[in-house]
Formats: structure tokens, C-alpha cells, sequence
């Protein structure tokens, strides 16, 4: 099983990644980004990411990868 590590600073607050993970652990941050919006963070309290990657394959910016458990 897998997860994933977001960096932010490479984040360009597009949301894609937010509307497509199933259990919905995307959400804005409360960091403002090179775009002026906010950025997007992984949340993950509940050990809930399945390691789908969808966040992964749906980011224009790279700015996700999968990592191994
Ligand atoms: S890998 Fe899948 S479950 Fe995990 S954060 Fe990305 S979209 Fe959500
Ligand atoms: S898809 Fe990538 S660039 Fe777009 S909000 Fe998510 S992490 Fe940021």
C-alpha cells in the first residue's frame, strides 16, 4: 500500500487534485502559493488514502508522488 507526499511549494492551486480523491483528503491549506490562492495539503489523520494515485495522475505540476508504506 502507498500514499502520497504533496509539495506545496510546487502546488499551482488549480483544485484538480481535490474533486478526485475518493476520500476526499485534498483540501486547501492555509498557505498562499506562487499563484496568490491558496495551496492544496494532504490530510490523512485516519490512515483513509488507498494509494489510488489519482491526486497523482491528475496534477499538471507534479507536485504529488506516490510513497510506498
Ligand atoms: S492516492 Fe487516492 S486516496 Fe490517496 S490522496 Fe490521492 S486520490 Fe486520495
Ligand atoms: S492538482 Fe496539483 S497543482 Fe492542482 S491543486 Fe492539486 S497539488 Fe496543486
Amino acid at each position: 500500500m502507498s500514499y502520497i507526499k504533496l509539495d506545496q511549494n510546487k502546488c499551482k492551486s488549480c483544485y484538480l487534485c481535490i474533486d478526485v480523491c475518493p476520500h476526499k483528503l485534498l483540501k486547501k491549506s492555509s498557505h498562499i502559493g506562487s499563484t496568490g490562492e491558496l495551496t492544496v495539503e494532504f490530510s490523512d489523520t485516519e490512515n483513509k488514502c488507498i494509494g489510488c494515485a489519482q491526486c497523482a495522475i491528475v496534477c499538471p505540476e507534479i507536485a504529488i508522488v506516490e510513497v510506498n508504506r
